[in-house]
C-alpha cells in the first residue's frame, strides 16, 4: 500500500493486525507535531491535551531539543558504560546542579528509574540502616502507578495491571494514599527502608493529596530513618506549576525519580537523584543499563531542561492552570462531576449521561480539534504542553465547552 492512499482506518487496521493489543488508542492517526499542536494523516490539526502523558512538556519537536539531538547524533550516540564519554559527566553535573543532589544515576524509562530507586532503597536499608538481609520493606500507596515491570506491578492495587502476571515480588506494604495515620502505623516496623509516593497520583486520575500530606509524611519518614522516595516521572519538570510537585510543600525527597519530560518527548531518558549516602551503596557491576547515560540522551535532556528554565514553563503552568480550573468549574454541564489538579496537570471527572461516557466525550473533542484520553473510565486528564499561551488555552477551553454542550 502506498502511503498516499492510506486512510486513517487503514493505519488503524495495520496496527491492529501486526501490533500487540496492549493499548486502546483513541481513533486518531498522528503524523506531525509542532509546539502544542499535532496533525493527523489527513492534515487535520489538534490541540494535544495529553502531551504523551506529560513527556512533551516543552512542546512537540522543540527546535532547541531537536538541534541537540541531531548535532550529537552526528558525533557519537552510544558508548555503553564500559567506557567514559565526553558527554556523560556534563549531563551528570548539569542534572545534579539543576535538581540539587550529590549524584545522578541515568536510565531510560520511568519504570527502570523506579526499579533503580527500589534497589537503592533496599541496599541502603541493609548497608546503612542495618535491616536483616532479605527483610527490607518498602511502603507504597494504593492506586499508585510506577510502570509495568513485574516488581512494579507487584506494588499495584489495580487488577488491570497485576492480574494474571503473578507470582509477585514480595517486600511491599500498601497504605491508602493521603492517609498519614496508616503511614504512621506501618512506619513502626523497623524493617521499613523506604516510602515510595507520587506527589500527585497522575494515572489514578490526577489525585491531589491534602495540603501538608507530603511534608508531614516526609517528617514521619525522617523520624523513623526511612527514605522518602518521590516518583515525579509525571509530575516533575514544571508540570504542576513548580519545577517539582514536592516543591509546593518544600519537601526535598531522599530519592527523586524522573523520566518523561526530562527529555522533552524526544528520546527516552530517566534518572534517579540522591545524595552520596544513598547513591554510593551501589558499587560497580551491581546495576546498570546498556543505553543508560548514552550521549544522545544526555544532550537531549540538557537541552530539554534548558528550555524549561529559559521559557519559564513552571510559571506558565501555575498561571494557566488556575485559569483552566476556573473555566472548567464554571461550565454548566451535568456531566462535569468535579475538576481538580495543580498547574497544568488537571482532570475532569465525567458523569455518564444517556449511556455516553468520558470516552465518547474524548471522541467528540477529537472531532472538534482537541485530543485527550480518559483514565480510569470516567476521568479525563487535561495536560497540554507547558509552552501553551493564554490565548491558545482559551481557544482550547472553547472546544471543551462546545463539546460538552453537544451532550446537553
Ligand atoms: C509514566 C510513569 C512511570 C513509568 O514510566 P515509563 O517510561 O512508561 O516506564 C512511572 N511513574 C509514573 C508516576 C509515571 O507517570
Amino acid at each position: 500500500m502506498a502511503n498516499t492512499k492510506m486512510t486513517p482506518a487503514d493505519y488503524i487496521a495495520r496496527e491492529d493486525k501486526y501490533g500487540a493489543h496492549n493499548y486502546h488508542p483513541l481513533p486518531v492517526v498522528l503524523e506531525k507535531g509542532e509546539g502544542i499542536h499535532v496533525w493527523d494523516v489527513e492534515g487535520k490539526k489538534y490541540f494535544d491535551f495529553l502531551s504523551a502523558y506529560s513527556a512533551v512538556n516543552q512542546g512537540h519537536c522543540h527546535p532547541k531539543i531537536i538541534n541537540a539531538l541531531t548535532e550529537q547524533a552526528k558525533e557519537l550516540t552510544l558508548t555503553s558504560r564500559a567506557f567514559y564519554s565526553s558527554v556523560l559527566g556534563e549531563f551528570e553535573e548539569y542534572m545534579t546542579k539543576y535538581f540539587g543532589y550529590d549524584k545522578v544515576l541515568p536510565m531510560n524509562t520511568g519504570a527502570e528509574a523506579d526499579e533503580t530507586a527500589l534497589k537503592l532503597c533496599r541496599r541502603w536499608g541493609y548497608d546503612k540502616k542495618g535491616i536483616p538481609e532479605n527483610e527490607a520493606k518498602i511502603i507504597v500507596c494504593a492506586e499508585n502507578f510506577h510502570g509495568r515491570t513485574i516488581t512494579i506491578i507487584s506494588m499495584s492495587t489495580d487488577p488491570d495491571s497485576y492480574k494474571g502476571f503473578g507470582p509477585f515480588t514480595p517486600g511491599f506494604v500498601t497504605v491508602p494514599y493521603n492517609d498519614l495515620d496508616a503511614l504512621a502505623k506501618e512506619l513502626e516496623d523497623p524493617n521499613v527502608a523506604g516510602f515510595l509516593v507520587e506527589p500527585i497520583q497522575g494515572e489514578a486520575g490526577v489525585f491531589v493529596p491534602d495540603n501538608g500530606y507530603l511534608k508531614k509524611a516526609y517528617e514521619m519518614c525522617k523520624a523513623k530513618n526511612v527514605l522518602f522516595i518521590a516518583d515525579e516521572v509525571q509530575t516533575g519538570v514544571a508540570r504542576t506549576g513548580k519545577l517539582l510537585a514536592c516543591d509546593h510543600e518544600g519537601v526535598r525527597p531522599d530519592m527523586l525519580i524522573l523520566g518523561k519530560a526530562i527529555s522533552g518527548g524526544v528520546f527516552p531518558v530517566s534518572a534517579v537523584l540522591a545524595d552520596d549516602d544513598v547513591m554510593l551503596v551501589i558499587k560497580p557491576g551491581e546495576h546498570g543499563s546498556t543505553y543508560g547515560g548514552n550521549p544522545l540522551g544526555c544532550k537531549v535532556a540538557i537541552a530539554a531542561l534548558d528550555v524549561v528554565k529559559d521559557e519559564k514553563l513552571a510559571e506558565n503552568a501555575e498561571r494557566l492552570g488556575q485559569i483552566f480550573r476556573d473555566e472548567m468549574s464554571s461550565i454548566d454541564s451535568d456531566m462535569i462531576e468535579l475538576v481538580r489538579g495543580k498547574g497544568l496537570l488537571n482532570a475532569v471527572a465525567i458523569k455518564p449521561k444517556n449511556g455516553k461516557t468520558a470516552w465518547d466525550v474524548c471522541v467528540a473533542m477529537k472531532d472538534n480539534g482537541l485530543i485527550a484520553k480518559p483514565t480510569h473510565e470516567h476521568i479525563i486528564r487535561f495536560a497540554p504542553p507547558l509552552v501553551i499561551t493564554e490565548e491558545e488555552l482559551r481557544e482550547a477551553i472553547e472546544i471543551i465547552k462546545k463539546t460538552l454542550a453537544q451532550f446537553a
